[in-house]
This record gives C-alpha cells, sequence and structure tokens, in this order.
C-alpha cells in the first residue's frame, strides 16, 4: 500500500540507540517506528503540550478553577465500579479487558494495541495488536514496567485497519494523540490507565528484590489505597508491605527518569479511564472524559455494579509531611511502619481525597525532581495545572 505521508520516509530508531529525549525517555515505543518524524512535536518529554491536546480531543482543556478537573482532567462523570464476574488474573476486576473484548466483538474496532508479556519472562512487555478476544485477555494485568507500545503504529498503517482501540498509558497516548491524524484511522478510541512510578526491567527486579520477601513469584502488586503495596504469589497468597516501611534510600533511583518527570498521572488525553485510586477499596475507578468515552463505558453497563465517587479525609498534613521525609529518604523501622499504616488507614483519606493525596505526593516529588535535575525544562515541562497543585504546598530547595 502507498502513503501519502511524510513518515514513510522516516527511519524507526535502532533498538538501544540513544532517543531524542535522551534519558527522560520513557520508551513508549514511538521511535521505534517510522512516526520517529513527528517525535520533536509529539514525544511527552520534549514538548509538553497538555492544552493543546485536551482541546483536540475533548473540544476543550481543563477548567483550573473547577477542584475535580484542576486534578482528575476534563470529565464528564466519575463512577466506581467493579465486574459481578471478575476476571481472574486481571490486575484488578478487569473492565479494561472487558471493554476491549465487547469492542471487538461488537465490530466497533478491527484491532485492540495492548501489551501482553514474553514467554520467558511475567514482566517483560510485547505490544501486539489484538484481534481476538483470546488475545485481549493474554494482555491482562499490568506490565509494571516501561513499555513500547506504540511500537506497533508501522503495522496499523500496513494493515489498512481503519477502527481501533489502543490501551495505555499516559506518557503513550500524549504521543499517540500528537500523531494520530497521520495513522490514517476512521476511529481512534483510547482507553487509558493512570500511571505512575513506572520502572525499567532491571528497576523492577531492584524494587522486587528489596521489597519483597519472595521476588521470584510475584505475580502482580500493586500500590493500595490501604497504604500498603499489595504482592500476590504465584500460589494465590497475598503479601502485604506498608509504604511506609519501604527502602526509600535503595529505591529512591529506581524509578525511570521519565516516570520522576511526569504530570500525566490521570492519563488527561485518553476516551476513557480506568484506574482504581478514587475508589473504595476493591473497586475500580472510572474517568468519562468524552462522549466516545461514555460510548465504551456503556458496552459493560450490564457486566458492572457502580456507586457514586465518595471523598473523606484531609490529605494535606499528610502530603506536606511526606515531601521532607522523602527527600531525606526516611525509612521507618517496620513496626513504626506498620503502626502508621493502621492509623492512616482508619483516619486517613478515602475516595478522591487519597487520589489527591496520591497525585499531589507525586507531583511536588517530580516537581524537585525537574526543578534539580532538569531546571532548564522547568517552566515549559510542568503543565499548569500541576503548578497549581505543588503551589499549595512548601517544598524544600
Ligand atoms: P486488566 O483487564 O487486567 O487489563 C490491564 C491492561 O493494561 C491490559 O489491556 C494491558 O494491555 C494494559 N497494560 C498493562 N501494562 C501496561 C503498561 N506498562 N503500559 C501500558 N499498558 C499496559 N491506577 C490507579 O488508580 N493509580 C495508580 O497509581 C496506578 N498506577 C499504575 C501503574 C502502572 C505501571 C500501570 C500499568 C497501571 C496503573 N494503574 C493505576 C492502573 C491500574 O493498576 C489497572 O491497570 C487498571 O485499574 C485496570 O485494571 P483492570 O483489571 O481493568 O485491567
Amino acid at each position: 500500500m502507498t502513503s501519502v505521508y511524510p513518515h514513510n520516509k522516516a527511519k524507526a530508531l535502532k533498538p538501544g540507540s540513544r532517543r531524542p529525549a535522551k534519558e527522560l525517555c520513557s520508551e513508549c515505543g514511538l521511535c521505534d517506528t517510522y512516526y520517529v518524524h513527528y517525535v520533536k512535536e509529539a514525544c511527552a518529554f520534549i514538548n509538553q503540550q497538555f492544552q493543546e491536546l485536551e482541546t483536540k480531543v475533548h473540544g476543550r482543556d481543563r477548567n483550573l478553577e473547577n477542584p475535580d478537573e484542576l486534578y482528575f482532567g476534563v470529565h464528564q462523570q466519575m463512577i466506581a465500579a467493579r465486574k459481578q464476574e471478575p476476571i481472574e488474573g486481571a490486575q484488578w476486576t478487569g473492565i479494561v479487558s472487558s471493554i476491549a473484548i465487547e469492542m471487538l466483538n461488537r465490530g466497533m474496532v478491527e484491532g485492540v494495541v495492548c501489551v501482553q508479556n514474553t514467554k520467558e519472562d511475567r514482566f517483560q512487555p510485547k505490544p501486539i495488536i489484538a484481534r481476538t478476544p483470546e488475545e485481549i485477555l493474554a494482555a491482562k494485568v499490568n506490565k509494571p514496567t516501561l513499555s513500547p507500545n506504540l511500537s506497533v503504529l508501522e503495522e496499523i498503517e500496513k494493515s489498512g485497519m481503519k477502527r481501533l482501540l489502543v490501551i495505555g498509558v499516559g506518557c503513550q497516548i500524549q504521543a499517540l494523540r500528537a500523531v494520530e491524524k497521520q495513522l490514517g484511522l476512521e476511529k481512534l478510541y483510547v482507553l487509558g490507565t493512570p500511571c505512575v512510578d513506572n520502572v525499567t526491567r532491571a528497576g523492577l527486579q531492584k524494587f522486587l528484590d528489596t521489597t519483597s520477601k519472595s521476588p521470584d513469584t510475584v505475580v502482580y502488586y500493586e500500590f493500595m489505597q490501604d497504604f500498603r503495596v499489595h504482592f500476590k504469589h504465584e500460589d494465590g497468597s497475598t503479601e502485604l508491605v506498608p509504604f511506609f516501611g519501604l527502602n526509600t534510600k535503595e529505591l529512591k533511583d529506581v524509578f525511570a527518569p521519565s516516570c520522576m518527570s511526569c504530570f500525566d498521572y490521570v492519563n488527561a488525553t485518553a476516551d476513557l479511564v480506568v484506574g482504581y485510586m478514587g475508589a473504595p477499596f476493591g473497586w475500580q475507578w472510572i474517568v468519562v472524559r468524552n462522549d466516545t468515552g461514555q460510548e465504551m463505558l456503556d458496552l459493560v453497563q450490564n457486566q458492572i455494579d457502580t456507586q457514586p465517587v465518595t471523598s473523606q479525609g484531609n490529605r494535606k498534613e499528610a502530603v506536606q509531611q511526606s515531601i521532607p521525609a522523602y527527600d531525606k529518604a526516611v525509612t521507618l523501622p517496620m513496626w513504626a511502619a506498620k503502626l502508621m499504616g493502621v492509623v492512616i488507614e482508619k483516619i486517613g483519606p478515602k475516595g478522591l481525597e487519597y487520589a489527591r493525596f496520591s497525585i499531589d505526593s507525586h507531583f511536588t516529588r517530580n516537581y524537585l525532581y525537574v526543578k534539580r535535575n532538569y531546571p532548564e525544562k522547568l517552566a515549559a515541562h510542568v503543565p499548569e495545572f500541576a503548578k497549581k497543585i505543588v503551589g499549595q504546598y512548601k517544598l524544600p530547595e
């Protein structure tokens, strides 16, 4: 098939070669394709452009005077939901996989960009274009590593596909939105998840080795609303490690530099976002950003229970205290960490307030990281909404 697009003359960068974003590269996969042609404009770490992309996708950018939009981005509604019959082995209850399967089964899309793992390594990402429900199911559960989901973009144009669903995290979706018009699609659906603190495969190993008692048997993990990391092991057992007991000194540089400079925690340019952190424990948190997102959620209405989102507690003091503690890499003894976890779970922020707690903690940390490591990027790279959020706190120099 011939193409009218200039990018077809470009060449993907060689695997392992230095990327245009240098150490800030999040390995989203764009540069593994001829769409590298657009990288200077499209890369979330070279050209921060939330306002432009939100306006392009949702018809307007977020209203910074609306407290919910300031935090969670442009949206029509937020709800808590869970599948009546959860998908076994999914990260939460499998709402993401279920929506993707419905879209394929109903012929709304011809393919779904998602990420499976390699045969040899359950955490090594293997992006694919799924064309069957089985292939979507094989991509369930988080690969908690940087994943080059967009590396399959060339295949899409070559295949002649016109209707596509892409599942992905913020940095991947920002780059995707920037090149959306060049893909030659009739309709693109974007199902996003929130994302934070991602790591390279080597970084993941360090995290597992320093934090879990049995790193080799971890099947998945999540930083939960009860202020503990929940590791699920192969034998079905769950290991709980309080956030406050993490070996901060060892882990300080484990997160990828891209994630330490990211302000797209809530995936601002997806049509629909499915996470957990704004919902009660055990439920998923759904943010419908536009009509396309509502259309996608409607497909699974008969498979899910829902309830309104709620908010409880006050995060501000906990966030303010966590800033210097993280900065100085304070690690509490395990008994104190456990105690603190129990207390904070009883009286601490819940629902949307927990989500704000997590956003505030990460944005303040990331703001300091950019300020110290990339001072020349600070003004342009940090979006207005993040500056406003960070401005609520007193930061160390
Ligand atoms: P499933 O049905 O299990 O499907 C998971 C989907 O995620 C699959 O389709 C797969 O293709 C895709 N996927 C897996 N790994 C990646 C990856 N590395 N990059 C892109 N796509 C991937 N939610 C929060 O509310 N707060 C958080 O702090 C948070 N952090 C996250 C960090 C990471 C690295 C990831 C990948 C997700 C995070 N999420 C977070 C989202 C949350 O963990 C669940 O993924 C989401 O709620 C969907 O659950 P599910 O059971 O519906 O997904």
